[in-house]
């Protein structure tokens, strides 16, 4: 597993690079190296769930992706009800953005 930001490289178990707080990814699914991809902003989400829900549509649909959140900010304000304001940003590569952006669009219609 990679992480798409600082581009470390982690053992399979580990799915978020502790130091930039963001989903890793796998290398395998990339048809070009990790530091030549342009990573863009698709959507941004008002929470984890939503995140994970976007996370397996594009798994399905083969697209690599990884989520930002905001969560290391939010501690400092944390509500009673936890996430509230919490937000997650999904990036995918460039080239991957029409698709995953209809996608993405449909499921929140
Ligand atoms: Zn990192």
């Amino acid at each position: 597993m990679y992480c798409p930001s600082c581009h470390d490289e982690f053992i399979d178990s580990i799915t978020i690079c502790s130091d930039c707080n963001i989903t890793l990814v796998e290398n395998i699914a990339l048809n070009e190296p990790l530091e030549n991809i342009n990573w863009v902003k698709v959507k941004e989400l008002p929470g984890k769930v939503f995140g994970e829900m976007m996370g397996e549509v594009l798994n399905s649909a083969e697209i690599p992706y990884f989520l930002k959140s905001d969560w290391s900010a939010s501690a400092y304000n944390v509500a009673p009800t936890g996430l509230v304001g919490s937000y997650v940003q999904v990036y995918v590569p460039e080239n991957f953005h029409d698709k995953a952006n209809k996608l993405l669009t449909d499921l929140m219609d």
